[in-house]
């Protein structure tokens, strides 16, 4: 008998999404962050001389969930990059420790962060500031999701997100910025394959890295054994991120060169053939900002969902109108009224969608499994609100917020 084992009962568990599978009157038993027996309270064989029992009460249990693309560095407010480029590496720190632990609070036990500066400091700690974070909150010394950073984007010269990014002017420059980030404590890569509207200069449907540079990033990222998370916001881009093997494609927006809806059939059988995800960070709130309709993106992603591409639930939380605080919530609205049933958008936040991110083991409340869960009023399988401010939220076996 561990003494570091805890009891947790509820009136009812959402185990495995997927599956649909709810077990009523409710225990999970966890030792240290793995969950070691979960079932009906009545069927539980007593061990009356171990640690507590945290009673739940008339609440649900569910999985902890996955937000596939954030920036702990982005603040969300009105011009995120220059209140970060104002910040000296202490105060970004600071920045980051909020952002982890408004998205824990929220119930994201498992998020990445694609894109974050490195240290400006020329002496000290030489790792990615994303990379610190995910260290504090490994050893319990910060509140916040389970962590896989990217370090800095790689980018063009000049091109998306420069002002933090690894500059990449070609396939050598490129395999040597992989080797930096990783060096770094990058645990997967971020390349900007498009431009991006909050990078003045860039053109978001154009295609800004060469085919050589985007073939040499994803050769060294897979040699090195990390994934390639790959930044685009048209067609051209999800083909060439298609073609190059990157593991996902982040917005994965089907806009033409003229900016309007530029679908294509034969993209979306490259991307299937690929293997790769796609995060749409479709927002409920923020969707009315964008310039093609939420209907016309929610169709993407259901003939995307529809032909068998992994759906990564993201909401590149921190900048303008994504907080880190229910940004999640408003991610699976916006994938619902983008067309989504409620079961798939759940599932792009849990378990399948966390296997296709590169975690397994977690995303559903089963023994074997990482302690990741969180306990709310309401049935999430009916209204995904229900997800909101949830009441108590475990993350790798530590209460990140309590009754
Ligand atoms: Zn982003």
């Amino acid at each position: 008998m561990s003494a570091d084992r805890t009891v947790f009962r509820a009136a009812r568990a959402v185990t495995d999404v997927a599956a649909g599978t709810v077990i009523e009157d409710a225990t999970v038993v966890v030792e240290g962050e793995r969950i070691v027996w979960t079932g009906r309270t009545a069927d539980r064989p007593g061990h009356p001389a171990e640690g507590g029992v945290l009673d739940l009460g008339s609440r649900t249990l569910f999985p902890g969930l996955m937000d596939a693309h954030v920036h702990l560095a982005f603040d969300a407010g009105s011009d995120p990059v220059a209140t970060m480029l104002a910040r000296d590496d202490e105060a970004r720190l600071d920045s980051m420790r909020v952002s982890a632990r408004q998205l824990v609070e929220s119930g994201v036990t498992f998020a990445r962060d694609l894109g974050a500066p490195q240290a400006a400091a020329r002496h000290g700690d030489p790792r990615a500031l994303a990379a610190r974070i995910r260290e504090e909150i490994g050893q319990g010394r910060t509140p916040g999701p389970r962590l896989m950073v990217a370090g800095r984007p790689l980018t063009r010269p000049s091109g998306h997100c420069w002002f933090m990014g690894n500059e990449i002017d070609g396939p050598d420059r490129a395999r040597r910025a992989v080797h930096e980030e990783v060096e770094a404590g990058a645990d997967l890569v971020k390349v900007m394959v498009t431009g991006g509207r909050m990078t003045p200069g860039t053109d978001p449907v154009r295609f800004e890295v060469s085919p050589q540079a985007l073939a040499a990033v994803v050769a060294e990222a897979h040699a090195l054994g990390v994934t390639v998370a790959a930044h685009a916001l048209s067609t051209v881009g999800i083909r060439a991120a298609a073609a190059a093997g990157v593991d996902s494609v982040e917005h994965g927006t089907f806009i033409s060169p003229e900016g309007d809806d530029g679908f294509d059939a034969a993209v979306l059988r490259e991307l299937v053939a690929s293997g790769a995800g796609v995060c749409p960070t479709l927002g409920l709130s923020g969707a009315h900002a964008h310039p093609i309709p939420i209907g016309t993106r929610g169709g993407w992603i259901v003939a995307m969902h529809e032909a068998g591409v992994p759906i990564l639930a993201g909401t590149d939380s921190g900048i303008p109108r994504h907080p880190h605080a229910g940004g999640v919530v408003d991610g699976l609205e916006g994938l619902i009224a983008g067309g989504l049933p409620v079961r798939d958008a759940l599932m792009s936040a849990t378990e399948t969608g966390m296997r296709a991110a590169g975690l397994a083991g977690a995303g559903a409340i089963k023994p074997g499994y990482l302690a990741d869960l969180i306990a709310v009023e309401g049935d999430p399988l009916q209204d995904v609100r229900a997800l909101l401010d949830p009441a108590f939220v475990l993350a790798g076996g530590r209460i990140a917020k309590g009754l």
